[in-house]
């Protein structure tokens, strides 16, 4: 144990950002509230905490994380209050341990109701303080990097809630060390034997694809030297879950391109098309795996050059080139902020996630139309947290929406005027009903006319999102007043 609060210590030292007294005090006062309290694993339960404050102490969070992490079960395990913790510390950390401790501990096993109200506390806290759910994901995967000494039953029900409420939402804020983690963890426990299996192919394509990867790491170094781009390059490879999703999908193992992947990272943006130059002027690319996720990033903030080259020995390999920057996002998201805005990644982040993140504005949204929990949980499952499709504007701007989703859905997405007044629609230059359901990478340009009556009561259940089902039910009310 002395262990981890050593490490803890070392971190927030680092870190000037952390304000190391009070970080002390919150380790004191949790020791003392969980005295006598052990983990099923037979520790001091006080590692539990510990082990969550030190995951944050990596992505450099700030200090009321920190002491919150620290103190995240005591409302839960002992007789303090939150006013009394607000008077120790401050209202934020008394507020980041509300809310992380009204959104644990149910047993999801024995109320259906309590089930879906507390499952709707966990995704919806994030529109109050995204700290909350950046704590909980720390503690979730704590809890499951640990989850040997619990029966199998509960290891099953804890990967199966991972995989359809936390991994979504690590994927949602840009957290991809927690979501891959998550992943692997889950499908060790939901799948041990096909876990197993991949685990061992993976590291025997490791071992063949040794040569061919470093050759092209020495040769991709000289090149970039030679340019004078100063560069770090690495070897990223798929987690077991990424393999387990392409092989179930139907893909061969030896056809995953991006099992095993360069990572170059370099100063600016224009390094990084010059690297992208250099790379296949030396090895050459297929030209339909290039994607350009600088000019178009993904959804969640991701970007990021890829192109796939044949190697040498002839093995396909997969780069990713991108700056210092952009690979701090890629791995941590919205938690990179505090790593990359000092004084105000707090507000930054929530601002972000309001205006740049387009989950954000679907889940507000479906929070205002579904009253009743069970009907919220399952529109977020199938809007948010299902499969997903982009597609472009006419100008190239990506729009993210659920799979099923028709024209009607993505003129709501865009603005409410635009689906208040669509009357036709293109895809891809062809017109199409409205009730197309549209498909990956389609060009979708709405047609609207002034004129038009508005949307039609039967586009009802055309659509899949709450946003489109409610404008235009809020369309066909006003209209209605106003004809009747
Ligand atoms: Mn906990």
């Amino acid at each position: 144990m002395d262990d981890i609060y050593v490490k803890l210590i070392s971190n927030i030292k680092d870190s000037s950002l952390n304000d190391l007294e009070t970080i002390i005090k919150a380790y004191e006062l949790a020791n003392k509230l969980h005295e006598g309290q052990f983990r099923q694993s037979g520790e001091p339960y006080i590692n539990h905490p510990l082990e969550v404050a030190y995951i944050l102490s990596e992505m450099n969070a700030d200090s009321d994380t920190i002491c919150a992490a620290l103190l995240h079960d005591v409302l839960e395990d002992s007789d303090i209050s939150k006013e009394e913790l607000s008077k120790e510390f401050n209202e934020t950390v008394a507020e980041l341990i509300d809310g992380v401790t009204k959104i644990s501990k149910l047993n999801f096993a024995d109320n259906k109701e309590a089930n879906m109200a507390n499952t709707r506390k966990i995704i919806t806290s994030i529109t109050k303080d995204v700290r909350i759910i950046i704590i909980k994901l720390a503690d979730r995967l704590h809890n499951m990097r640990t989850m040997e000494h619990k029966e199998e039953f509960k290891q099953k029900e804890n990967s199966l809630e991972t995989m359809e409420i936390f991994v979504p939402l690590a994927y949602y804020i840009g957290a991809y060390r927690i979501k891959t983690e998550l992943e692997d963890l889950s499908l060790k426990y939901l799948k041990p034997d096909m876990y197993k299996k991949l685990e061992k192919k993976k590291i025997i394509i490791e071992k063949e694809s040794e040569k061919c990867l470093t050759e092209m790491l020495e040769t991709i170094g000289i090149l970039l030297e030679s340019h004078n781009i100063p560069y770090e390059i690495k070897v990223r490879a798929k987690n077991i879950y990424g393999i387990y999703k392409r092989v179930t999908s139907g893909d061969k193992l030896y056809d995953i391109h991006d099992l095993l992947s360069l990572k170059i990272m370099v100063e600016n943006i224009s390094q990084c098309y010059q690297a992208l130059g250099l790379i296949h002027s030396k090895y050459r690319p297929i030209n339909d795996k290039f994607k350009d996720y600088i000019c178009n990033h993904k959804t969640n903030m991701y970007k990021s050059l890829h192109t796939t080259v044949f190697g040498s020995d002839e093995h396909l390999v997969q780069t990713q080139i991108r700056t210092f920057k952009m690979d701090k996002v890629a791995s941590f998201g919205l938690t990179a902020y505090w790593d990359l805005k000092n004084n105000n990644a707090r507000e930054e982040m929530q601002k972000d996630l309001t205006e740049k993140f387009q989950f954000f504005e679907s889940l507000s949204e479906i929070n205002i139309m579904c009253a009743d929990n069970q009907e919220f949980v399952r529109q977020v499952k199938t809007e948010l947290f299902a499969d997903r499709i982009y597609i472009y504007t006419p100008k190239g701007e990506i729009i993210e929406l659920p799979k099923g989703a028709t024209p009607i859905d993505l003129a709501y997405k865009i603005h409410t005027d635009i689906g208040n007044t669509m009357i036709g629609v293109l895809v891809n230059n062809e017109n199409v009903p409205v009730d197309y359901k549209l498909q990956n990478k389609d060009i979708v340009r709405i047609i609207t006319d002034e004129l038009s009556y508005g949307p039609r009561e039967e586009w009802v259940p055309l659509v899949v999102t709450s946003t489109a089902k409610r404008r235009i039910k809020e369309f066909r009310n006003t209209f209605n007043e106003v004809s009747g």
